[in-house]
């Protein structure tokens, strides 16, 4: 068996680690010229889209002997809305680093990877289909398996963001949900030490509607942020992507090809949120290819998972600020709910919102 891991990313290297320790050296091929090659950023690990896992990263080293830090564990988040804020506690997850940094998750998992990974790479996957028994799909969107007509996308999201200078409790984020800051989308203030955070806006693009003046979103959501978090957060760099794709491939896996990350679908469609589910895909095909699992079936339940996740983000699309106002209010009285690690809250808000989203269609057709 000889395969081929295309791209160095979350989901290719997990994939790497876990063939490795089953015996099977792959051969990855990364385009950038190291990994982890591309601006700076805070992201989470959200426990309340992750439960019945409430530790994820305890569950990947106990369970597949993948390691690694995270910038910290995140304790408090608080919830902004247009005139309402929630404040949550508890153990809610991790943030962690990404990008350019020798703590960030890809450089981590390099680490432990000991197969060599070729930069720079040209190579494409027809190319490569040629001197390989088996191959790992890992780049990061959806082109190779739209190309095969395996891809269904969901919809594409514009992203902005910045690192900010200040000072930051990194054991707590913010999150803004407000239409005039990221129409339909959200905002985050996520620290990456106790002087820097990324702060960023992401929302989806919608083709049915004139799209929003992204400078006159920033510069709101920046002004927000600054009064909100209380300071005039100095920005070092910015970064933006526009119309990053969200779907799933219909097939995992098709003949000897495997889809993982964001080529399976691991970006889940509400909040964006990936990298959990895109280190699972690539550690579930490697045992698929030792021989121990089916990876169709290992990847069902993150499969469920989007789709819930795709219902909630067509319900969400629907509330206006007034809604997000009473949203939040009814998540201040009920934050204990949240914080219950036994309730999964997207699944429990998916269900609570659809008859109150009915009834304002009813009320607005
Ligand atoms: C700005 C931003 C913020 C995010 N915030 C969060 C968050 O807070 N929480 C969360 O859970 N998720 C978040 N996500 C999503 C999460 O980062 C992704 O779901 C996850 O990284 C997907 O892993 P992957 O392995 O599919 O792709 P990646 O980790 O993105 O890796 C893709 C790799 O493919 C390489 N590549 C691309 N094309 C080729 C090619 N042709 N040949 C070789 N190599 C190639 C790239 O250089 C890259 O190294 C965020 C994403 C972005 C962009």
């Amino acid at each position: 068996m000889k395969v081929a891991i295309m791209a160095a990313g979350l989901s290719g290297l997990a994939c790497a680690i876990t063939l490795e320790k089953f015996g099977i050296e792959p051969a990855i091929f990364e385009k950038r010229s190291c990994v982890g090659d591309r601006f700076v950023n805070g992201e989470i690990l959200f426990s309340l889209v992750t439960r019945p896992i409430q530790d994820c990263i305890a569950y990947l080293s106990e369970k597949h002997g993948i390691y690694l830090h995270p910038a910290a564990n995140l304790q408090k988040m608080t919830l902004y809305s247009p005139r309402e804020q929630a404040f949550f506690e508890g153990h809610l997850g991790f943030t962690n680093v990404r990008g350019r940094e020798s703590d960030g998750f890809e450089a981590q998992l390099s680490r432990q990877v000991r197969s060599p990974i070729q930069f720079h790479s040209e190579e494409t996957y027809e190319g490569l289909l040629s001197h390989y028994t088996h191959m790992v799909m890992a780049t990061g969107d959806g082109d190779y398996a739209k190309k095969t007509r395996n891809f269904r996308e969901d919809l594409t999201v514009s992203l902005r963001g910045a690192t900010v200078e200040g000072s930051f409790d990194r054991y707590a984020v913010a999150a803004w949900l407000d239409n005039d800051l990221a129409p339909s989308g959200y905002a985050f203030c996520i620290p990456l030490s106790d002087t820097e955070a990324t702060i960023v806006i992401a929302y989806p693009d919608d083709p049915h509607r004139e799209p929003p003046d992204p400078e006159l979103l920033w510069d709101r959501f920046y002004e927000r942020a600054r009064s909100d978090l209380k300071q005039p957060l100095r920005i070092t760099d910015q970064f933006q992507i526009t119309h990053y794709p969200i779907g799933i491939c219909r097939s995992a896996r098709i003949g000897n090809t495997f889809y993982v990350g964001n080529c399976f679908g691991s970006l889940m469609p509400y909040l964006g949120f990936g990298q959990f589910s895109a280190l699972l895909t690539g550690i579930y095909a490697a045992m698929d290819l030792a021989g121990e699992g089916n990876y169709e079936e290992l990847t069902a339940p993150l499969r469920q998972s989007y789709e819930d996740s795709l219902v909630l983000r067509r319900t969400l699309e629907r509330l206006d600020n007034s809604d997000y106002d009473r949203i939040v209010h009814l998540l201040r009285l009920g934050s204990r709910l949240i914080e219950n690690e036994k309730i999964n809250p997207l699944k429990t808000a998916s269900f609570l919102l659809r008859p109150y989203v009915k009834w304002k269609q009813g009320v607005t057709s």
